[in-house]
């Protein structure tokens, strides 16, 4: 079986061909950074021109990189939410009108779902349940994955998330957009322990994380004039590390046995979090399963992945299903202080 997966939540606009054998046949992602560093931030109309220019062809060289046509393609997966949601209208429609075409039935794709079962499609041997850290750029949740469709969220922001945290701290140190790799690099060349930052919620009875403190914290050291940059960085980057292994610690306590500690979403392509985790999970005597780099960040393999998944469950959308700006992984998750999802 082979899924055509469709992604541009965002500002990436991907596809991909992925096989229930868990092959990636083909995976092309077309980024749009240049498009909107000007403005040090993704601007939605902007991202949904690009998208709109880009996806077709897109799609057709993708397909030509595996030799494949659409009709050797057996269902058609694509993101309908969460994201920027005139890039979710150009993805979903395209895979809508390709459906139609074809006959294929068409998956629509949360984008979280993509994330979360993204390291499914990068180990075989990952079973449900596990503990996922989903830290992207707009989440920070950990949940308890199930199965398809089937999560519990055990916490979440309840204010930045943590990519977003990374990000606005690039900014405020001049580094640009995007601004998690350029703070992780800069991280190596600075001392962790240079700068006093904050910890927020770090060791609190409530299971939450909280990044906006963090932030403001950057702000003030960089204001200051005390401090080089790669040291903010470096303490910057300690301090989000801390708060993460002390939320993941408390959950791990609090919650049943699980067959893995996981990360996925943009930020696990940070590879000091990596490390930290995989040493949190070695003391739990829990395998750690994270996916390869270019799995982490926005993809459309991972979209096509899920649709595999609900595929095989026999599950498949409507023409008419809804595009949506916003879409809980765990529908039933309270509200925590009027935070996001
Ligand atoms: P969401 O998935 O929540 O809808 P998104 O799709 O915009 O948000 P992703 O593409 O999953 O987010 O992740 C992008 C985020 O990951 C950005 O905030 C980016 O700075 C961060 N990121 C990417 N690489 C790294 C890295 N090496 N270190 C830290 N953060 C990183
Ligand atoms: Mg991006
Ligand atoms: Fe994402």
């Amino acid at each position: 079986r082979t899924v055509l997966g469709i992604e541009s939540s965002c500002d990436e606009t991907a596809a991909a061909l992925v096989t229930s054998e868990r092959v990636i046949l083909a995976q092309r992602i077309a980024s749009q950074d240049e498009a909107h560093r000007p403005y040090g931030g993704v601007v939605p109309e902007i991202a949904a021109r690009a998208h709109a220019e880009r996806i077709a062809p897109l799609i057709e060289a993708t397909l030509a990189d595996a030799g494949m046509t659409l009709d050797e393609v057996d269902a058609i997966a694509a993101t309908a939410g969460p994201g920027l949601i005139g890039g979710v209208m150009v993805g979903l429609v395209t895979a809508k009108a390709l459906a139609m075409a074809t006959g294929k039935p068409l998956i629509a794709v949360n984008h979280l779902e993509g994330h979360a079962l993204s390291p499914r499609l990068a180990d075989g041997d990952l079973q449900y349940p596990y503990l996922l850290l989903l830290v992207s750029g707009g989440h920070c949740q950990i949940l308890l994955v199930e199965g398809v469709g089937k999560f519990r969220r055990l916490a979440t922001t309840i204010d930045d998330a943590l990519g977003e945290a990374f990000d606005k701290s690039a900014k405020l140190l001049g580094l640009g957009y995007p601004g998690g790799p350029a703070m992780e690099r800069l991280a190596l060349e600075g001392d962790p322990k240079a700068v006093p930052l904050p910890r927020p919620l770090k060791g609190s009875d409530e299971p939450h994380f909280s990044f906006a403190g963090l932030k403001s914290a950057v702000m003030r050291a960089k204001q200051s004039g005390q401090y080089a940059d790669a040291d903010i960085a470096a303490s910057f980057q300690q301090a989000a590390i801390d708060c993460l292994i002390d939320r993941a610690r408390r959950a791990l306590d609090s919650v049943g046995k699980v067959n893995a500690l996981v990360v996925a979403g943009g930020v696990a392509a940070n590879k000091a979090i990596r490390g930290a985790l995989e040493a949190l999970a070695a003391d739990y005597e829990l395998d750690f399963v994270a996916p390869p780099l270019d799995l982490c960040t926005d993809n459309a393999a991972m979209i096509a992945w899920a649709g595999v998944e609900r595929f095989a469950m026999g599950q498949s959308d409507p023409l008419d299903v809804a595009a949506r700006p916003r879409w809980p992984l765990d529908p039933d998750a309270e509200t925590v202080r009027g935070a996001g999802v």
